[in-house]
């Protein structure tokens, strides 16, 4: 589902809006007008926008605010036994959150919100699940960018670039509303009603 919605999203903005999208290129440098990649191409334009996800603060923002999160997810490929979720909380503040995974919902992935810590979690799957160790088939790491208050970040920096990022783990169900905000916040300057006066433009 996840993949039909970025598709759609990308053929939107190359057939409507004339989108040119360049994969495996990295971007090096910003400034107010341009952006220029490893490779020493520069891109030149009207306004430049970082949405640069867990990178975004550490790589171009001049005032990092937030940080990123690692969180380490842990496959299993017997599914047997186990529901199509799990969700627990648990006394000393973990939070595990499992679900079934893959193309056919043939895997169930399980981590915990938190910095990855594999001896953390190998004890928990040992304490809470220890018939599904031997079915660990791989691990994948997922980034977020959390934000002490829980707010988005939608700024301009001194450097003149708008930056949105910190989207605490769900910034993809927001995806369309975060591009109105940058655009009527900080580009046209109009917006009234989406962003917290603390994060508006300072510009
Ligand atoms: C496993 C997982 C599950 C999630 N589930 C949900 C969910 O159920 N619901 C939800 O709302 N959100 C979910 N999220 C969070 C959501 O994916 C993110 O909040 C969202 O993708 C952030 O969007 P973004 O555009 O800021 O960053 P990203 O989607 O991370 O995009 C940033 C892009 O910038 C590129 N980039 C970084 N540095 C550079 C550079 N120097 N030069 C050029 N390009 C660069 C990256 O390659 C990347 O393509 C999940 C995230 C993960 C990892």
């Amino acid at each position: 589902m996840a993949k039909k919605a970025l598709l759609g999203v990308k053929k939107l903005a190359q057939d409507k809006y004339g989108v040119e999208l360049k994969f495996n290129t990295t971007v090096s440098k910003v400034d107010r007008n341009s952006a220029t990649t490893t490779s020493g191409v520069t891109f030149n334009a009207n306004h430049v926008v970082v949405a640069a996800g867990a990178y975004s603060a550490e790589l171009f923002d001049d005032n990092p605010t937030a940080k990123r999160l690692e969180v380490e997810y842990y496959s299993f490929k017997d599914t047997s036994g186990l529901p199509a979720g799990i969700i627990e909380l648990s006394d000393s503040g973990m939070e595990y959150y499992g679900v079934l995974d893959g193309p056919n919902l043939d895997h169930f992935k399980m981590g915990d919100f938190s910095q990855r810590n594999f001896k953390n979690m190998l004890d928990y799957f040992k304490r809470r699940m220890p018939s599904k160790l031997d079915s660990i088939c791989h691990t994948h790491p997922c980034y977020f960018t959390m934000v002490d208050t829980g707010e988005f970040q939608y700024k301009t920096g001194n450097n003149g670039v708008h930056y949105a990022y910190g989207f605490n783990g769900t910034g993809f169900k927001f995806m369309p509303l975060h591009g109105k905000i940058v655009y009527d916040g900080l580009i046209k300057k109009t917006d009234e009603k989406y962003i917290p006066l603390r994060f508006r433009a300072k510009l």
